[in-house]
């Protein structure tokens, strides 16, 4: 047993008082309080913010969707106006883990989970995200489930949120408050390139606490969808996924939204297919020049190749399917 001291907050900006000095959050728990049992994580204090008043969805008089960062992951999938306007980011949240692990999961601690590279919960292996600078077991090891784009050489680590695929796709924005003050960072910039600091995850300053995920209302969608390619048909990871909004007017298209999961060190805004698609004809043929497009940037490792065939092919088969 590892000691550790336990806070739990009722005011955000007791939550960051008590956290002054080295802490973790915690929220559901259900990521982190593995990770201590595995000795992976060892904080000293645990802030829980379970009770913090950032619960809930509200509607901005703009149009915008605000969501608290302690509403949990079955409370966001269940809400009547992100079911009707962003359905995909409804359907990536219920694709995600099990029915008890959503009604204690929160989208502050979905957002800020850790990978699941078996390397990084096993403390006799090296791995550069555990131990900065003692290498990388997967490199040479079992990476069939690793990152295609963007990877470095130091770490291929995929994030695991299917959560935080979709909200790449809406252009989400995170806010946080820090001692200091408050501020906000597109999802966009939100997990940085890995580079060689894998150990740094997310773009949030020390000891931020992230208080609300904003969806802006510009980005009403019904047309979205999440599909999710896993190993079993519950209950695991994404190989790869697909959030994907398409607008066709008049057989052209208007506008196009893609982002990727399981490929990346974070979700994967598919830009370059944007482009290609933005304007031009809505055909099959497009969606797969565009989804080529897209994974040319790819750089598998030797055991994981057959994900750039699979992305590649959800692109086109996602969008087809989305124009009807
Ligand atoms: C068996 C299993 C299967 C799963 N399958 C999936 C899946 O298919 N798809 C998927 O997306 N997820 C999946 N998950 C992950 C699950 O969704 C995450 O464990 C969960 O979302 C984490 O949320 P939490 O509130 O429990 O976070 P916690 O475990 O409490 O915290 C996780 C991290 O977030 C930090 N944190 C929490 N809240 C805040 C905050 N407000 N501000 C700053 N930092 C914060 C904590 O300090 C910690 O580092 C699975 C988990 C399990 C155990
Ligand atoms: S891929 Fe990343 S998380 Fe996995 S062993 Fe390598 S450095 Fe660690």
């Amino acid at each position: 047993m590892r000691e550790f001291a336990y806070h739990r907050a009722g005011e955000v900006a007791e939550a960051l008082a008590a956290a002054a000095g080295g802490a973790r959050y915690l929220a559901g728990g259900t990521n982190l309080v593995d990770l201590m049992k595995h000795g992976v994580e060892t904080p000293a204090r645990l802030v829980d913010v379970r009770f913090l008043p950032l619960r809930g969805i509200r509607e901005t008089p703009g149009g915008d969707l605000v969501i608290g960062a302690t509403t949990t992951n079955s409370d966001l999938a269940a809400h009547p106006e992100v079911r009707r306007r962003y359905p995909a980011l409804s359907q990536a949240v219920l694709a995600g883990a099990s029915g008890q692990l959503r009604n204690m999961a929160t989208v502050g601690g979905n957002l800020m989970q850790r990978t699941r590279c078996a390397y990084f919960a096993d403390l006799s292996e090296p791995c550069n995200k555990r131990v900065p600078g003692s290498g990388c077991a997967a490199v040479a090891g079992a990476h069939h489930n690793h990152a295609v784009l963007g990877r470095s050489p130091h770490c291929a680590a995929t994030h695991a949120s299917d959560m935080a695929v979709a909200l790449a796709a809406f252009d989400a924005t995170v806010r946080f408050e820090t001692a200091e003050g408050a501020g906000e960072i597109p999802l966009a910039r939100f997990y940085p390139p890995v580079g060689d600091t894998p150990e740094r995850e997310t773009a949030l300053p020390p000891g931020a606490l992230i208080t609300e995920v904003v969806l802006p209302g510009a980005a009403i969608s019904p047309g979205s969808r999440y599909r999710k390619v896993r190993e079993r048909a519950s209950y695991a990871f994404a190989t790869v996924s697909i959030a994907a909004h398409l607008e066709v007017q008049r057989g052209s298209v208007r506008g196009v939204r893609i982002a990727l999961g399981g490929v990346a060190s974070h979700p994967w805004r598919a830009r370059t297919a944007e482009v290609f698609l933005l304007d031009g004809p809505a055909t099959a043929g497009r969606f797969r020049a565009a989804a080529e497009a897209e994974l040319s940037a790819a750089a598998p490792l030797p055991g994981n190749a057959y994900k750039v065939t699979l992305a590649r092919n959800l692109i086109a088969a996602v969008l087809e399917e989305i124009a009807g």
